[in-house]
């Protein structure tokens, strides 16, 4: 372990880049139960402290489009790809069905880039022919419960019999994770179930001196991880890499990979498309250009108190802002100055703003409630009635800025309620074919186009 950390800090000083993290330490025994009380004497023999960092996924995914954004990319979510436009074998564009309207348009494009995930053989089959790659899906699941109940001042990482096991700081909680199993049913709404929850809860109470039970348990998701397909049967063995390849001229497919290599899986697919262009495409030069929000944080961070001061706003709900926000906590702020009421916290979801389901709407693509509850906040995860109650306050608040008259406000809180207790009720069986089933009871608000191929699973 030690070998293999040590060469994780070397990498992230190699080639002249600083990693901006300490180095990792070993500990005694006696250190590892000091930092981490909660873990069973037993259970330690010693430890490796490291630095890592962390991402919230989907703020994560709007911040990277709202760069692109920024730089002249055009957006379009809520669209799904229908079919390909071809010329002979040249794929030349893209049939896509807007879900919000139900509008049909063609889009046309020298280059297409499939990027789709786990959705990759399904596009794959739209183009036809014989697939270049082949992808599996790894159901994942992660507890959250709430900090209280582990008494730790780390995040803790141990080894299960067949993986690890990770326990995550996340503001007031802790997410406990995760589990890797295969998954072929729906697709876009993997469902966790009561074996999955159980196994977590089984690896992380084998380390605890105080068990955590069903109880303890705020909040559950779960996400499906795009693996490349290989010769081994266990998920878990399925390799971690990205592949770029070119199946017919005019269209490149990416698929595999991390989060963490994300920069890097893009500048390959574009590398391959500009070879497809016509004419010279510069060098990718994403490695130096900083994402919305990052520029100017540092300086931003050293003053806020004085924002705390100016905006009326405690320091810990600025501080709070500026790690969701970044720089771009100046547009938030704008929208409490113009209507102050919106500064007030959300009822029963008090770790946000009102603000934050206002700018969701207005910044940050949200269409729908489950969007702003789940997506743009994690409301959903990290409140013990998992938003119910806030459900109608948050729909209210979308409603200005997206002109829902009281019945869509009503129709978006019911699909919300019906989804959350699928999402329950699913945990409660074991079976992953029974807790699919169960799922798919409460249809999305905007359902994909059920016949084509990426929406064919239902
Ligand atoms: C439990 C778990 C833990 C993980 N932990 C880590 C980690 O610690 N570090 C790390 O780096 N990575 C981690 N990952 C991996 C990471 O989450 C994935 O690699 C990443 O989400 C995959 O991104 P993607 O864009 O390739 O696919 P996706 O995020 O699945 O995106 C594919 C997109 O394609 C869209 N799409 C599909 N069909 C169509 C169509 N016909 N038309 C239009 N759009 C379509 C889908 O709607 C979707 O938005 C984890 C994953 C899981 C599940």
């Amino acid at each position: 372990m030690g070998a293999g950390v040590g060469l994780y800090d070397l990498l992230g000083f190699s080639m002249g880049q600083v990693r901006g993290l300490p180095g990792h330490k070993q500990l005694s025994r006696h250190a590892a139960l000091e930092l981490a009380p909660a873990l069973k004497r037993t259970a330690v023999h010693g430890a490796i402290r490291y630095w890592d960092a962390q991402v919230d996924d989907a703020r994560f995914v709007i911040t990277v489009l709202r760069t692109a954004a920024s730089y002249g990319a055009r957006i379009a979510s809520r669209t799904q790809v229908t079919g390909f436009l071809r010329e002979g074998e040249r794929v030349t564009g893209v049939r896509v069905v807007d879900l919000e309207s139900g509008s049909e348009l063609e889009i046309r494009a020298q280059q297409v880039v499939n990027a789709t995930g786990v959705w990759t053989d399904d596009i794959q089959a739209l183009v036809g022919g014989r697939g270049m790659i082949n992808v599996r899906a790894s159901k994942g699941i992660h507890l959250v419960v709430p900090r209280d109940r582990i008494h730790s001042s780390t995040g803790i990482i141990v080894r299960t019999p067949v993986s690890v096991l990770f326990v995550i700081p996340w503001g007031r909680h802790w997410i406990i994770g995760t589990t890797d199993t295969e998954w072929s049913l729906d697709k876009a709404h993997p469902a966790a179930s009561r074996s999955d929850i159980d196994y977590l809860l089984t690896q992380v109470n084998r380390v605890l001196r105080v068990p955590l039970t069903s109880d303890d348990v705020e909040g559950v998701y779960a996400g499906l991880r795009p693996l490349l397909s290989g010769e081994s049967d266990e998920t878990s063995k399925l390799s971690r890499e990205h592949t770029v390849a070119h199946p017919v001229p005019g269209l490149v497919m990416i698929a595999g990979g991390k989060y963490t290599t994300y920069r890097l899986m893009a500048r390959d697919a574009v590398d391959a498309v500009a070879h497809g262009l016509d004419g010279r495409v510069p060098r990718s030069c994403t490695e130096e250009i900083p994402l919305v929000g990052a520029e100017g944080f540092p300086a931003l961070w050293n003053s806020r108190y004085q924002m705390a001061r100016v905006s009326g706003l405690h320091v810990a709900r600025i501080e709070h802002l500026l790690h969701r926000y970044g720089t771009l906590i100046g547009e938030v702020l704008g929208l409490i100055e113009a209507e102050p009421a919106l500064g007030q916290p959300l009822t029963g979801a008090d770790d946000y703003l009102r603000a934050e389901i206002v700018y969701a709407a207005s910044h940050e693509g949200a269409r729908h409630l489950y969007d702003a509850l789940a997506r743009r906040t994690h409301i959903t995860i990290e409140t013990w009635d998992h938003g119910i109650s806030v459900a109608p306050e948050a729909a209210a608040l979308m409603a200005g800025q997206l002109g829902w008259d009281s019945r869509q406000t009503a129709r978006e809180v019911e699909h919300y309620r019906a989804r959350i207790s699928a999402e329950r009720a699913a945990q409660d069986v074991s079976d992953d074919q029974e807790a699919d089933a169960i799922r798919l009871g409460a249809p999305d608000i905007v359902p994909l186009v059920v016949g084509t191929v990426a929406g064919g699973e239902r």
